[in-house]
């Protein structure tokens, strides 16, 4: 079972009068349960990636499928939809708002949406236990280190129980200890809850928890293998 197809992908950025080709016809697939790291280095085109396959872009010329719907043939409300519910996503700079809780950080996207909150008290019990930030629920991300807020920003990712969750280079702001145990985390959310994962990053060591690795090199795949 596919999460996700790519096919004959293509996406050229035009700047100034000239057409840059970022990524150049690639074609490959995401099985459900995989947890996929594409590496590559800077400016490879890894987040361009990314946000077609989350549906943030469009791509120039082919097809992202992600859970048997074609993105290009969605309507936009359709899209917004499948964004908010099938899909997660976690970045670089965990994107948390200041002067909200912990609490109120994970729930935002309910808030939003315009959910009832208390219908999800304890799915946010349950989130808060497993990103191991119980202990923190009532305080703002000001008080949190770098690993303590990315934690958050994974909850927040979960809260609609999406099937697929986007990861952009999600430790590339953190020391090592703390990047391996989001890694760790990472890697059970893949392997205990069943859930899809991609993520793009630079780094060798964090690619290694993935279950497929897919290499880049100016917008084009070099390798794509098992990780074992
Ligand atoms: P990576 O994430 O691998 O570092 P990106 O996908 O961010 O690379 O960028 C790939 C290339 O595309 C870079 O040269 C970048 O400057 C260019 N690029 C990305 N987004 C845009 C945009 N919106 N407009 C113009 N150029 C862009
Ligand atoms: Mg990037």
């Amino acid at each position: 079972m596919k999460s996700i197809s790519v096919q004959s992908l293509y996406k050229a950025f035009k700047i100034g009068k000239e057409n840059i080709a970022v990524l150049k016809d690639l074609t490959f697939s995401v099985n459900k349960g995989e947890f996929l790291s594409i590496m590559g280095p800077s400016g490879c085109g890894k987040s361009t990636l990314l946000y077609l396959l989350g549906g943030l872009d469009k791509p120039t010329s082919g097809q992202v499928i992600v859970n048997d719907k074609n993105l290009g043939t969605l309507k936009e409300k359709e899209k917004s939809l499948m964004r908010k519910r099938e899909i997660g996503f976690v970045f670089q700079f965990y994107n948390l708002v200041p002067n909200l809780t912990v609490e109120d950080n994970i729930m935002l996207p309910l808030i939003l949406d315009g959910k009832k909150i208390k219908d999800y008290k304890s799915k946010l019990d349950k989130l808060l236990e497993v990103t191991e930030m119980a202990h923190k629920r009532k305080v703002t991300p000001r008080e949190l280190s770098g690993g303590q807020q990315q934690r958050v920003a994974i909850a927040r990712a979960l809260i609609f129980e999406p099937e697929i969750i986007l990861l952009d280079e999600p430790i590339g702001n953190l020391d090592s200890k703390s990047g391996n145990d989001i890694m760790k985390l990472f890697k059970s959310i893949n392997k205990d809850f069943g859930k899809t994962l991609i993520q793009v990053t630079h780094s060798k060591d964090a690619a290694q928890y993935g279950t497929n690795l897919l290499q880049l090199k100016d917008g084009e795949i070099v390798s794509q293998k098992a990780i074992i």
